[in-house]
């Protein structure tokens, strides 16, 4: 197959075709700038992906302190050298001539440049003022998923015990809370059970809400490679959206947006009543099934369908699938974990497992999914949630472990109440508790909810912004003082995918101008607040990422997210390393919970629980009169209606979403010529049925109306299910006149102009998949067509002269097999086909050298 495929056109690439059981052959992707020969790179340095969360492995190649491409690693667990479109084009960004490279301050009303030194000086001056006028509870911190796991800890340590604030989240609120919430439900602890081997072992894939062909596009080539095998998986798709996972399935669902739990009661409903429930498993390893059985007794494929507005027939065949896998893996996002009653309906999925028994084997596992490279971290060391290492902030116990690790008094670590999520952040900024907000790595002026609120939560006069990012994103417009940060590749840091694999990714080039990692501009912040613990000494006591590293390692001991077993020299020599590394697990852990549910016991626990519909958390008494062994929890919900229904005015149920090519709020990736051309621009998808009752057609300018607001954006007629609008929610205003928000009162660009200030009551992760919106015609488009991708979930219904979405030569990579990794695969039916599962135009143009030479192994050393 060595090959050059344009993999703008071709996403997914050739296929390798693979049976069951068999070991995932390795094809290695490389993609390198213009003019760059193999032979030409001076440096190939360790990296792993940071624009989703599969956490692909990857080398940098460097050639005069210059980024110059990227290529997969052959032999590592997770992708065995694949490498999706992002990964592939993605690292241009980091040299965009627009990075900041000097720190900015407000003077006059404008952002000026300055110097560390002054920039760092109004930062401390205003904790310090804050800290004595009103206290810890006026500093509030809002971090990313994209920074290192070292990072985290760090700003972890100095915003509970330096500054002692309860307010410390993660933008992995908007995307990961709910997974962390349902595992801690289910099974006390967060901790993914499942592993992406899994892939390679199930006979039955069943993907909730997730459109992994285009959130984790290399596992989805683990999947088409295993479609084209022997002995194939059959897929059950539950998506409103015509994916290209829904197209490859055996059985696709499309419910109306917002009645996941009522469709999943009903699944479940039918695995009991055909005698699919393992009472072996339950009766060992769970609690709660009696009420789970009494609650869906009437949740008949007949009762969802009226919910759903999806055949009864269909649900039932749904059902048949999951109750007839001998190994099921079940996968979720966004599609439930923004949606309503979001922690209810993914613990239901974890319910499916724990009464088929489909835990902790081979092929038979769950994946509640992330979203971002290193959401998992932010949850590991405290930054959005819990208390660092899974602690349970009930738990005076846990408050004073952790308080031996950092040498601090218990009652110094706030735990009065549970940690405050983003979405009440911004209101308690918004009501002026909270004066001084200081955001790491994300851009809330386009990701939030409901913009015009948040814009204006930004814009007060009272309140102190601190944006430490790459570019002056619209966020960073509303700043106080902006300091520049070091991205991916510039520093050295580990970082945790969705199925608890640890890579390190090494500093390959320096960071542009001034810019700093985010590790430095944390240590300096703490250094300068002179925090200190309770013996007088410094409370941070490390320098540079492999020292912050060790102090983590110290406090992830003994509890599930355990890295004691690692370093950074067995992270460069091995590669991807799956969590709990330590003793008893020296070389890592595939799989939670195979010898039962260890971490939901009353005292080791992360969380007491909460009611899923009121979001009340449980205390240690009810936790341990319902689970007092530790097992499993079998939590049942009752369906509730959405808060917002379509109505006259605004008939249409809206919901957004991304795109494969872009990430966020396209801060990197508009800023990467392949990736913007694939996708340049806002658009709108209707169903073919729903544009023709209104008379609009591909390419029709349409404004979106809800009653927060509008956007406009160009029509994309698709396959979507009838009486549903979808929006990406990439586009903001940075690259338009206005910069941070639309122009006057125009309507503007970005998705969450229209969306609701409304979150699920358990995992407080908002809600994007449930407004109430309408759509009228602007201006025709007069042979215009959408700037939507061909190649996708917004494919057009009819292609009829809509052009196919193409990268062109600029967009071609090279594809090879490393046949040296296949050598111990059990599986014979191993054959190079070179089939491709998309119908755009296959590139075999150029054919590429990308035998592999010596990576690198840097020392790291962060500036
Ligand atoms: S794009 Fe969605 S899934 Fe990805 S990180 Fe952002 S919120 Fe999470």
């Amino acid at each position: 197959m060595d090959s050059s495929v344009d993999r703008i056109g071709d996403p997914w690439g050739g296929r390798v075709p693979y049976g069951r059981h068999g070991r995932w052959p390795a094809r290695v992707d490389t993609f390198l700038a213009d003019g760059v020969r193999p032979d030409m790179v001076q440096d190939w340095v360790r990296a792993a992906s940071i624009l989703h969360s599969d956490g692909d492995a990857m080398d940098i190649a460097v050639v005069d302190g210059r980024m110059v491409g990227m290529r997969g690693r052959a032999d590592d667990r997770v992708n065995r050298g694949r490498l999706g479109p992002k990964d592939l084009y993605g690292w241009q960004a980091n040299a965009s001539p627009d990075r900041l490279t000097r720190p900015l301050v407000r003077e006059g009303g404008r952002l000026v440049e300055s110097d560390w030194d002054t920039a760092m000086s109004r930062v401390v001056t205003r904790s310090r003022d804050l800290l004595a006028e009103r206290g810890p509870g006026s500093l509030g911190f809002y971090t990313s998923g994209q920074l290192f796991l070292e990072e985290y800890y760090t700003l972890a340590v100095l915003a509970r015990a330096g500054i002692g604030t309860n307010h410390l989240d993660g933008n992995t609120r908007l995307c990961t809370a709910t997974a962390a919430e349902a595992l801690k439900e289910s099974f006390g602890c967060d901790g993914q059970p499942g592993s992406y081997d899994d892939i390679d072992h199930a006979d039955v894939i069943a993907l909730f809400g997730h459109n992994i062909a285009e959130t984790q596009p290399v596992q989805w080539m683990r999947i088409l490679d295993r479609l084209a095998g022997t002995d194939p998986p059959r897929l059950l798709c539950v998506d409103p959206r015509p994916t290209r996972v829904a197209r490859a399935a055996a059985v696709h669902l499309a419910p109306r947006t917002g009645t996941n739990v009522a469709l999943l009661n009903a699944l479940l409903h039918e695995i009991i009543r055909t005698g699919r429930v393992d009472h072996a498993y339950v009766g060992a390893h769970t609690v709660g099934y009696e009420e789970l059985a009494a609650r869906v007794e009437d949740c008949t494929p007949e009762w969802a369908s009226g919910i759903c507005d999806v055949p009864a027939a269909r649900i039932g065949e749904a059902a048949e699938l999951l109750g007839s896998a001998d190994r099921l893996l079940s996968t979720v996002l966004q599609g439930v974990y923004q949606s309503h009653q979001a922690t209810a309906a993914a613990v239901q999925v974890n319910n499916l497992h724990l009464i088929r028994g489909m835990l902790g084997r081979p092929g038979a596992g769950v994946l509640q999914m992330n979203g971002q490279p290193t959401a998992q971290n932010t949850r590991e060391c405290g930054a959005d949630g819990d208390l660092p290492g899974f602690r349970n902030w009930q738990n005076d116990a846990h408050v004073a472990d952790l308080a031996a690790v950092w040498n601090v008094e218990p009652d110094s670590i706030p735990h009065y109440a549970p940690p405050t999520h983003a979405m009440q952040m911004f209101r308690y900024a918004e009501q002026g508790s909270i004066r001084m907000l200081w955001i790491s790595g994300t851009n809330p002026a386009v990701s939030l909810p409901e913009l015009a609120r948040i814009r204006s939560i930004l814009g007060q006069e009272r309140l102190f912004v601190v944006v430490q990012d790459l570019f002056l994103t619209e966020t960073a417009r509303y700043a106080d003082v902006v300091l520049p940060a070091a991205t991916w590749g510039e520093k050295t840091g580990t970082f945790t995918n969705a199925d608890r694999t640890v890579h390190l990714s090494d500093r390959a080039v320096d960071p542009p101008g001034e810019a700093r990692p985010d590790l430095r501009i944390f240590l300096d912040y703490a250094a300068r607040m002179d925090f200190r613990d309770k013996d007088g000494g410094p409370l941070i006591t490390w320098h540079d990422p492999e020292s912050a590293f060790e102090a983590w390692k110290r406090c992830s001991a003994g509890r599930p997210c355990d890295y004691t077993g690692l370093t950074y020299d067995a992270l460069r020599r091995v590669g991807g390393i799956q969590w709990p590394v330590n003793e008893s697990a020296p070389d890592g852990t595939d799989r939670l919970y195979t010898d039962g549910i260890d971490w939901a016991h009353p005292d080791v626990c992360e969380t007491y629980g909460k009611d899923l519909v009121t979001g009340a958390s449980d205390g240690v008494v009810e936790y341990r009169s319902l689970n007092p062994d530790g097992k499993a929890m079998i939590k049942a919900a009752g369906y509730v209606p959405a808060h917002e229904e379509p109505s006259g005015e605004y008939p249409f149920r809206l919901t957004t979403g991304r795109t494969l090519y872009h990430f966020h709020t396209r801060t990197k990736t508009g800023r990467v010529p392949q990736l913007n051309a694939a996708a340049p621009d806002v658009w709108v998808e209707i169903g073919e049925a729903d544009a023709a009752a209104r008379d609009l057609a591909e390419g029709d300018l349409v404004e979106v109306r809800s009653p927060r607001g509008a956007l406009r954006g160009r029509l994309r007629v698709t396959e979507l299910r009838p009486g549903l609008l979808f929006v990406p929610f990439h586009y903001g205003y940075w690259d338009t006149p206005a910069g941070s928000g639309p122009d006057g009162g125009a309507a503007g660009r970005a998705a969450n102009e229209t969306t609701v200030t409304d979150w699920d009551p358990a995992s407080k992760q908002p809600l994007f998949k449930t407004a109430a919106a309408s759509v009228t015609l602007v201006e025709r488009g007069g042979g215009q067509q959408a700037p939507a991708p061909t190649t996708t979930a917004s494919a057009p219904a009819d292609r009829t002269g809509v052009r196919p979405t193409a990268g062109g030569p600029g967009a071609h990579a090279a594809q090879a097999r490393d046949s040296a990794w296949d050598t111990d695969a059990p599986d014979a039916g191993v054959r190079d086909t070179g089939v491709r599962d998309t119908d755009a135009p296959d590139g075999g143009v150029r054919h590429t050298d990308v035998r592999r030479t010596d990576v690198r192994h840097t020392s790291g050393g962060d500036r």
